[in-house]
Order: C-alpha cells, then sequence, then structure tokens
C-alpha cells in the first residue's frame, strides 16, 4: 500500500520476516505446492573426514511461481503453526528414500531433518517402516536430525521412541547442536549417534582462540561419548584444518559445496574429491 497503485508487496526477507509475510497466502501456496511439485529436495554433501566417504543432507526448495523462492526456515514455520509440517517431512523422507533407491549404492545415506511435531507423531515410526520396505533400503541409510527444541514437550516419550528407532538401526543426530541452553543435558540423556555442531560456532574459529576451543572442547567431549561430530556451516581451508586438528569426524559447508539439485550432485562430488 505504500507503494501507491497496483504495487503489493508481499514479502521482504531481510526485515522481520515473521512479522512482514502474509502467512495466510503462504499456507495456501503452500499447501497447493506439495500436490503441484513446487517442493523439490536439494543436497548437500556431507564428508568423513577418516574415509573421505559423502553422504548428503537433504533440503527443501520451494520455488513458487507466484511468490518467488521461499527459504525453508519461513515456510517450515508456517507448516509448523498450521500443523502440515508431518505432510512435508513424509514427503522428504519418501523423496530421499528413493534417492537411496535410484543409487543403487548400498553405502549411499541421507540424512533428513524432522520438524518437532513429526517427532512426536504416533505415526513416524510406521511410517519410517513403510518407506524402507517400499524402496528397499536399510533403515542405517536414513539418518534423522532432530532439533534440541524437539525435547522442549513430552520429553520421555520422545526418548524412548528415539531409543526404538535407534534400536531399528535408524542413524539419530542432534542438529543444531549448541544453540539451546539445555545442550550438555541431552548428551547426557538422548539415545544418538550424531551431534551436528551450529554453524555460528565454526563461523570465527580461525579468528577467535575463544571459539575455536569452545568448538575444540564439544568435539573431545562428544568423541569420548562414542559420538561422531559434525561441524557445519564450514566455509574456508583455515576452518577444515582446525576442525581437522580437534578430530572433528565430518564437515559440511559452503566450502565443500551449497546445497544443490540432484543433477549437480556427480560434479560437485568430483569437485570436492579434487579438493
Ligand atoms: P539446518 O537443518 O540447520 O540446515 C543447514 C542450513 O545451513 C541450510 O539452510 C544450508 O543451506 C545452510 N548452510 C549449509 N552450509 C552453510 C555454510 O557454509 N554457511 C552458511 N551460512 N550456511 C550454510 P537451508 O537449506 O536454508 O535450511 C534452513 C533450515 O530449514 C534447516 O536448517 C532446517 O531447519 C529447515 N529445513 C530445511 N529442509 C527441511 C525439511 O525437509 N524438513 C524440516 N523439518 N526442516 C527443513
Ligand atoms: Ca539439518
Ligand atoms: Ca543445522
Ligand atoms: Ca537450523
Amino acid at each position: 500500500k505504500q507503494k501507491g497503485g497496483q504495487a503489493i508487496t508481499v514479502f521482504n526477507f531481510n526485515e522481520h520476516t515473521n512479522e512482514v509475510m502474509n502467512k495466510p497466502i503462504i499456507e495456501r501456496e503452500l499447501r497447493r505446492a506439495v500436490t503441484k511439485k513446487e517442493l523439490t529436495l536439494y543436497f548437500q554433501p556431507v564428508i568423513d573426514v577418516h574415509t573421505k566417504g559423502i553422504h548428503f543432507e537433504a533440503l527443501l526448495r520451494w520455488f513458487s511461481p507466484k511468490l518467488g523462492t521461499i527459504p525453508p526456515d519461513v515456510f517450515i514455520l508456517v507448516a509448523e503453526d498450521r500443523d502440515f509440517i508431518q505432510t512435508i517431512d513424509e514427503w522428504v523422507i519418501d523423496k530421499a528414500s528413493e534417492f537411496i533407491y535410484t543409487s543403487k549404492d548400498p553405502s549411499a545415506k541421507v540424512a533428513v531433518n524432522l520438524s518437532t511435531k513429526t517427532l512426536a507423531s504416533d505415526t513416524l515410526e510406521s511410517m519410517l517402516e513403510t518407506v524402507i520396505e517400499k524402496y528397499q533400503i536399510s533403515p542405517s541409510q536414513l539418518e534423522l536430525e532432530i532439533t534440541e527444541h524437539s525435547l522442549l514437550r513430552n520429553e520421555q516419550a520422545i526418548i524412548d521412541k528415539l531409543f526404538r528407532l535407534k534400536k531399528l538401526g535408524f542413524s539419530v543426530a542432534i542438529d543444531d547442536f549448541g544453540v539451546s541452553n539445555a545442550s550438555l543435558n541431552y548428551l547426557r540423556v538422548l539415545p544418538v549417534n550424531k551431534i551436528k555442531i551450529d554453524k555460528v560456532f565454526i563461523h570465527n574459529i580461525e579468528k577467535l582462540a575463544k571459539e575455536y576451543h569452545i568448538v575444540h572442547s564439544i568435539i573431545s567431549l562428544a568423541r569420548k561419548l562414542g559420538l561422531t561430530v559434525t561441524a557445519e556451516g564450514v566455509e574456508t581451508k583455515e576452518q577444515v584444518e582446525m576442525l581437522l586438528q580437534s578430530n572433528c569426524d565430518e564437515l559440511q559447508g559452503y566450502y565443500f559445496s551449497k546445497p544443490v539439485d540432484e543433477q549437480s550432485l556427480d560434479r560437485v562430488v568430483e569437485q570436492i574429491h579434487d579438493k
């Protein structure tokens, strides 16, 4: 309205997105997007520094013909708010499993992000069992990334569920590790295989000794507990070197590759091997 005439500014992602964005419009379009194939999975490589093996994190992209490109941070929030995040997460799990099946590589592995509601849902386990049966893949080929907020509600039921999922052979990772104020407690009580150190911790390790000491200590603590440690948001060669010195197990970030579409993966993997 400020601009007058017919101009409508629906979004301005550089400002306080939550206030500016038009949730009902996003919601309506997102419901359509799920059926109209506007959602796409991108994949970002995660490098195992010990074996040089590469697996991928599946990250959603929404290219809306009407609204343009909406960042996942934004539309995931709307979906969580309106209770159709589970439909979206299940779509992602299905597509990721199809990707594993299509790769015909028994060591192929894909990590998917589970939102709190999906993790809490009673049907998650049966859905996962159905999908691995459908594509004839092994549970160990799917990694489930959960965030620390997932545990705020109904903690014991979630812990029990994670135990069962782990027992079935799924790998479970705590995503964005370190940003909640209960991180250490989660290390104590959660049955997981891996932590992914949030990118805010990686950002300045080559510039600030303090930041490096924090990351170094998280890595050594987690490894003593028998967990695999992934560093997210690795953007520079210096960061790679410092993380290797700290015995970090896996690296992920723009230094290696941004998330890319499936067609670009072979090229991207080749470039990483040349690094
Ligand atoms: P996340 O799971 O923590 O994903 C990592 C985010 O960091 C991704 O943003 C990725 O593109 C970005 N990133 C990767 N490497 C670097 C780097 O070196 N530097 C910087 N600055 N950023 C890097 P993206 O794809 O925009 O996703 C944002 C968030 O949206 C994800 O955070 C996740 O919480 C959520 N999300 C994405 N896909 C899904 C999904 O399928 N289901 C659910 N429930 N959530 C999803
Ligand atoms: Ca993640
Ligand atoms: Ca993360
Ligand atoms: Ca995140």
